[in-house]
């Protein structure tokens, strides 16, 4: 959706109007959108500032100096969409964990450093003069598939984003799951394998849903097959791309230093070479699905959504693709062999359609909420 995504004029727009702000590491996603989910501005801005030669600027407080900026942004947005600041009603922001939601606050936010309990959600009311309306990015993007993506139509839903981690979002009862500590939805966590030699988890423990169907996890795995004599295209295309040797290659340095283009290359380097045939990613991808699976199961047997959505850099193709629907059909054979009968019958399991632009228009949503229930 990222790339196609449609900017409507504001002619065709249905008034009120909300903003949406998508904060991760790397950048702020803004979009003005209306009362039918539908863009009528985007644009980013950089978490933390760069010069044009994409240097890092040291500011005195990153935190207040973002919100400064996106604030600023804002009202270009709504001059380009020839907007008044009236005709926006609230504001959403999301942002990654941890977070103290109520309050409105960050409290640990691993990619954010210098943000330590930070109140983001009044500093920017304060910047730019809007009600502003505070979730979590992952319950956001849930949030915006049920608005106008795959889960359009489900009270009771849950997204997996399958990426450098695993991020859930549920709505139940067509809210955000906040949890009582703002935790809520953290399901990457869960426990799939108790055993003494279950994987490690990017949070250091064993057995998680998230070291077996998440970028880092496959990284892992893509290299514990470098180390045996299995015959796979799989090996030449990693030293291809990453021209490691096995003896000197340390996989733990490697996943430490990997950017952000590598986390979304391996998903699509071990989607091609299954494309091509090579049975070990086939089996890789097929092992990614069975564990995807029973964290799904769990889920269901705990929350009985009507619909599981699986989006992020581990689709494999995605809807139509023919390696993205096996991987798809087998998500839903563990399913279908693991769950309640009637759970499984019923459940919805598609994948998300709205890709990066899910967060943006989630908080959109989530501001319209709150504004039309009077918060
Ligand atoms: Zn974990």
């Amino acid at each position: 959706m990222s790339e196609s995504r449609t900017i409507i004029s504001r002619d065709n727009a249905k008034p009120p109007f909300f903003v949406g702000i998508d904060l991760g590491g790397q950048s702020i996603k803004i979009g003005i959108v209306d009362d039918n989910a539908q863009t009528i501005d985007y644009t980013t801005v950089d978490t933390f500032p760069k010069d044009k030669n994409g240097n890092l600027i040291p500011v005195k407080d990153p935190a207040a100096d973002a919100m400064k900026r996106t604030s600023d942004a804002i009202y270009s947005g709504l001059r380009r969409a020839g907007l008044h600041s009236s005709d926006v009603v609230r504001v959403g922001l999301v942002t990654p964990g941890t977070q103290d939601i109520p309050a409105g606050k960050l409290v640990d936010p691993a990619n954010l450093p210098g943000w330590e309990n930070f109140c983001i959600r009044d500093e920017l009311s304060e910047c730019s003069k809007f009600p502003v309306s505070y979730d979590n990015d992952a319950n956001a993007a849930a949030f915006g598939e049920r608005w106008m993506g795959s889960g359009k139509g489900y009270d009771n839903m849950i997204l997996l984003t399958l990426g450098t981690g695993l991020g859930c979002g549920i709505i139940i009862n067509g809210n955000t799951y906040i949890g009582q500590n703002s935790h809520g939805g953290e399901c990457g966590h869960n426990i799939v394998d108790p055993s003494d030699n279950a994987r490690i988890c990017n949070c250091g423990q064993r057995g998680h849903l998230e070291a077996y169907a998440s970028a880092t996890g496959l990284a892992r795995r893509i290299y514990e097959c470098l180390l045996t004599k299995i015959s796979t295209s799989l090996k030449d295309s990693f030293k291809k791309r990453y021209g490691k040797e096995d003896k000197n290659f340390n996989v733990n340095t490697f996943i430490e230093n990997m950017d952000a283009e590598t986390k979304a290359h391996l998903p699509k380097m071990l989607y091609e070479e299954a494309l091509t045939g090579d049975a070990f990613s086939i089996e890789m991808i097929e092992a990614t699905a069975k564990w995807l699976g029973i964290g799904i199961v769990t889920l269901m047997h705990t929350l009985d959504p009507h619909c599981v959505l699986i989006g992020g850099a581990m689709t494999f193709g995605g809807k139509g693709d023919r390696i993205g629907e096996m991987f798809l059909q087998r998500v839903r054979k563990e399913i279908n062999a693991r769950a309640y009968k009637i759970l499984s019958d019923r459940l919805v399991l598609e994948f998300a359609s709205l890709g990066g632009d899910a967060g943006y228009l989630g908080a959109a949503g989530v501001a319209r909420s709150d504004y039309k229930h009077g918060n």
